[in-house]
Formats: C-alpha cells, structure tokens, sequence
C-alpha cells in the first residue's frame, strides 16, 4: 500500500477515503497560505486527478469559467499522460515500444531531455520498468529482488531512446513515465487557461505543488507555505508572483518493509530511492514543467550537484529558477533569488550567483 505521510499524530487514526480526502485539502489549503485575500471572493473547485488532491482557485469575473476549463483540462491530461491509464497516449508509446508522439507529448520528452542532460541523467523519465519493478502505483509495493534490479537498470537511460522525423523508438524493456513533470505541465497550462479567460489572480494546488497567476487580489504576493517534513507546520514561506513552487520530498509517498521506508523518487543510476541526504528540495520557477522536473532532480542530485545546477542551468536563458533545500542535518539552503522573499525558522544559509570571472 502506498502511502502519503501525514502528520503523526494522524497516522494512527482509521479514515474513510472521504475523511482522508478533506484532511488533505486541509493540508494543502493551510499549505497555500492562500485563504481569501484582499477582499475579493474567491472561486474554488477541488478535485481528484493524477492521483493526488487538487485545488483551484481564481478571482475576477471569468473565475468560473476559468475553472471550468480549467477542469476539463485537468481530466484531457490525465488521460494523455498517465502511465496508470492503460489508453493514455503514454501507456500507447510504452506497449508499442515506438510511436509519434503528440505535440504537446514531444515538447514534454524533449525538456525531459534537456533536463536529463544538464543533471548528468539524475532526471530521467525512463524509469518506467523501475517503477513497476518496485511496484510503485500498486497496491503492494515491495523491494526488489537484486538481481532483477540490476536486469531492470539496463532499460533505464534516456540516451537509449532514438527520435527521429517525429518518431520515437524505445530500448528493449523500456517505457516513459512523465510522473516527474506532469504536474508542473499541467499547473503551467491551468496558468494559460486563468489568463485566457480574463483571471488575472489566481492559484492551483495540484498536491501541493503550486502555481500561482499574478499577485493575490489586494496586489501583494501570494505566501506559499513550504511544508515541514517533520511535523504539521512549515519549513517556511515563500513569496511569489506568478510562479511555480515545486516540492520533491522522501516523505510524500513511500511505503514501509523490514523496518526501512522507501519512497518514489528513484535514484537512475541504482535503481533504488534516491539518499542524497536532502529530505526536501522546493523550485521555484516561472515555469512549472521545469519546476517540477528538477524539483525531482536536484532531490536525486543532492545539495551540492542542485546548487552547481543552479549556477550553471539556471543562469541559461529562459531556464531561471531558486531552490529551497532542506537537509537531513535540520539545515534550510536557499539561493540569492530568494533571499528576501524566503522566511523561517530554520537556520538559514543563502547562496549566492558565482561571478563570471
Ligand atoms: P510528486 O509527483 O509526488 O510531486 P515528483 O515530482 O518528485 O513527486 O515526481 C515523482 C515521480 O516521478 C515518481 O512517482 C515517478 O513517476 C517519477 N520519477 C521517479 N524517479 C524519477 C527520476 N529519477 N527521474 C524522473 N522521474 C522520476
Ligand atoms: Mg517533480
């Protein structure tokens, strides 16, 4: 059984999915800090897609529509990209072993790619076989047997995928599986969607992973509360406009065996979950895809590669994004882009740009 880790005091109690459901909005409510604001009435729509809790939020006049759009968009996606739908445009891919993908599929497979390359593969969406080797997505996740750990280790890789004229060909045993950045598409599309429809303000939750549109109604930035692994309050929060805030963790879904706790965000080149003695990495970025494709990256890469990758990728046109890393010795790291609009309790270092020379 795979699990979101709730705070302690909840483990224990016996929910119905129902319960379980509005405790979740709960968390994710207070976690967006994003009550209502300035006066303006919001519109709100909560809902279940891409296994996990949803919310939306937006103000002005075209609020409902946007919604409405907004959700029907939700569910376009969730069917193109879920490797859990065996109709998905995904699941196609991964059971003909090639095919042309889609516009909006390509444009996701070729970030990944950049992403892949500029984290030396920490992120890399052919972890497909890994995922159902370790079960993840089932109801009975278990630790693999070595051996086939190590067979399953030699489909992963995206340097063996071939594109060419719009085809995509998969290794031998391989398959894709976009969970790493799909969200952050989705929440970059709902932005476009709000826009569209005249909303000017406005902030999607998609299990915690957050986007937000503009400023908060009353003109000052949205506040997004940066959980704290360890207990029911936050790490910190973090100011923004028009960002996305992005938050790759061990603790979000895991599942237990032999007395160890294993978690979903694998390590490509052990096949196991990544232990990069990070226990949560936060991006924050104009862009969502990219926020949530090296959020789960610079969680495999560890402090030190996710602050290099700051320096260097980040500095590259069009790819801007600041981290907030919290590590397994209680430490909070964030870079200079967030020196001002990052507040916490924690010790804090800050990290500045190297200069050029
Ligand atoms: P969440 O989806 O819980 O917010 P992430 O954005 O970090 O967390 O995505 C984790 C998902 O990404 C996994 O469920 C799996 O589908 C996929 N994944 C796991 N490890 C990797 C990896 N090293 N590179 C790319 N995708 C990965
Ligand atoms: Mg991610």
């Amino acid at each position: 059984m795979i699990r979101r880790r709730t705070p302690p005091d909840r483990r224990a109690e016996k929910k119905s999915p129902r319960q379980r459901l509005a405790a979740l909005l709960c968390a994710v409510l207070l976690l967006c800090g994003c009550g209502q604001a300035g006066g303006a009435e919001p519109v709100k729509r909560e809902l279940f897609a891409m296994d996990t809790v949803m919310e939306l939020t937006a103000y002005g006049e075209g609020a409902g529509e946007a919604l409405d759009a907004a959700t029907a968009e939700i569910a376009r996606l969730d069917k193109l990209l879920s490797t859990g739908n065996p109709d998905s445009e995904i699941s196609r891919l991964n059971a003909a072993g090639s095919g042309a993908p889609g516009e909006e599929a390509l444009a996701m497979l070729q970030e990944a790619q950049r992403i892949y390359e500029r984290t030396d593969g920490a992120f890399d969406v052919t972890v497909y076989p890994l995922m159902q080797l370790w079960g993840f997505g089932t109801d009975a996740p278990a630790v693999p047997d070595p051996a086939a750990l190590a067979a399953c280790l030699e489909r992963v890789g995206m340097d063996k995928l071939t594109f060419s004229d719009g085809m995509l060909t998969l290794g031998k045993g391989q398959g894709i599986d976009l969970g790493g950045i799909a969200k952050g598409y989705t929440s970059g599309r709902l932005m476009q969607i709000f826009a569209a429809h005249g909303v000017e303000s406005g902030l999607v939750s998609l299990g915690g992973n957050v986007q937000c549109l503009g400023t908060r109604p009353d003109g000052e930035p949205w506040r997004c509360g940066i959980r704290d692994p360890e207990g029911t309050g936050y790490l910190g929060i973090v100011r923004v406009t028009d960002a996305a805030v992005i938050t790759s963790g061990g603790y979000e879904r895991y599942f237990e065996e032999g007395g160890q706790t294993y978690h979903h965000i694998l390590d490509p080149k052990t096949g196991y979950p990544a232990q990069s003695g990070l226990v949560s990495v936060t991006v924050v970025s104009a862009n969502g895809m990219l926020a949530d494709a090296l959020s789960t990256a610079c969680f495999v890469m560890g402090a030190e590669k996710a602050i290099a990758c700051w320096q260097t990728c980040g500095a590259e046109e069009g790819a801007a994004f600041e981290l907030v890393l919290l590590t397994e010795d209680g430490r909070v790291t964030v870079t200079e882009g967030l020196k001002d609009a990052f507040t916490t309790d924690y010790p804090l270092d800050v990290i500045e740009r190297a200069s050029g020379g």
